[in-house]
């Protein structure tokens, strides 16, 4: 397809053109979207990170902004690593207001941890007050742009993306990864997932973007190939939901021990068999595999220490490197 003249292509210009900028961060931080030029609606950030790296995400806000004050805060969806930093940033900046997608409204006011799924997952976060909602349909300033906010349920039912129509600009939470696709939550619960996951790779085909700020990794512009990766993986869980389920149980206890650092294996094999996240993957592997839940546990962290994933020392599991 022909490209606008207009629009410069290489990301680095097309972020400088929209006043963005993407502080690409490490595991348990999804990534932070700054738009420090904020014109008339002030300085936003979409998304704010873990809450044990509040403090890091504030000076590294602290710099972007260049001394602006924070007036908007955004998230793409409440996951503990997109909104852990949201109570940080309102003590930082008190006069800051927050959205979030709408579907959260049941859960966010009033405040319930347990329908927002943090306890269930069993990771940290800090309470945080909702000032407005993010409603499909409708645009949101970010820079000097209005970016249209579209409904990607899949990996989690409230998700939102954010488009920039004319640089063609996606901030995809977590709907679009460059390499992997995320874990569908729904589907790890036994609710229905796949079929809108498909869905949202559709919309966001149909957006045809030419930039993607997703919410782990860099800024990339391969999209067609990035759906595609995306279409396969979705397809391969489809086909075989317990291979979704090892996947995501796999990606969870990693999380988790990034968070912890090191765990006794009994403990951990516990935590796999407790987490409320992971009792039906649990249970439905007990099931099939004949063997008992501490059996699919057990599985779990010797796979993880053959891939070199985590490394185990006298009874004790970390993560490797
Ligand atoms: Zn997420």
């Amino acid at each position: 397809m022909p490209a606008d003249p207009d629009v410069p292509s290489a990301p680095a210009d097309t972020l400088r053109a929209l006043g963005a900028q993407l502080l690409v961060r490490g595991w348990l931080s999804a990534n932070n979207v700054v738009f420090a030029g904020g014109g008339e609606t002030g300085a936003a950030v979409v998304d704010s990170g873990y809450v044990t790296h509040g403090t890091q995400t504030l000076a590294l806000l602290e710099h972007a902004l260049a001394g602006q004050p924070l007036a908007r805060l955004y998230n793409t969806h409440l996951h503990s690593d997109h909104c852990g930093g949201n109570a940080a940033l309102l003590r930082r900046w008190p006069q800051a207001r927050l959205a979030v997608p709408a579907g959260y409204a049941p859960h966010v006011q009033p405040w319930d941890a347990q329908g927002l799924g943090f306890h269930a997952m069993d990771q940290q976060f800090e309470p945080f007050e909702v000032h407005g909602f993010l409603r499909p349909g409708d645009t949101v300033r970010l820079g000097r742009r209005d970016w249209e906010i579209h409904a990607t349920p899949g990996h989690d039912p409230h998700a939102v993306v954010l488009f920039e129509p004319s640089s063609r600009t996606l901030i995809s939470g977590d709907a679009l990864w460059e390499q992997r696709l995320a874990i569908i939550f729904p589907e790890l619960v036994g609710e229905a997932g796949f079929d809108e996951a498909q869905r949202a790779l559709d919309l966001i085909e149909g957006l045809r973007p030419r930039l993607v700020l997703p919410g782990h990794g860099d800024a990339f512009t391969g999209v067609p190939a990035a759906l595609a990766a995306s279409r396969r993986r979705l397809e391969a869980f489809r086909a075989a939901p317990l291979k979704h389920h090892q996947y995501a149980t796999r990606a969870l206890v990693t999380y988790h021990l990034l968070e912890h650092r090191a765990q006794p294996r009994e403990a951990l094999q516990r935590w796999i068999v407790q987490t409320p996240v992971l009792r039906h993957a649990v249970d439905a592997h007990a099931g099939s595999h004949a063997g008992d839940a501490l059996g699919f546990a057990r599985e779990t962290v010797d796979r993880l220490v053959a891939d070199g994933v985590v490394v185990e020392d006298r009874g004790w599991v970390r993560m490797a490197g």
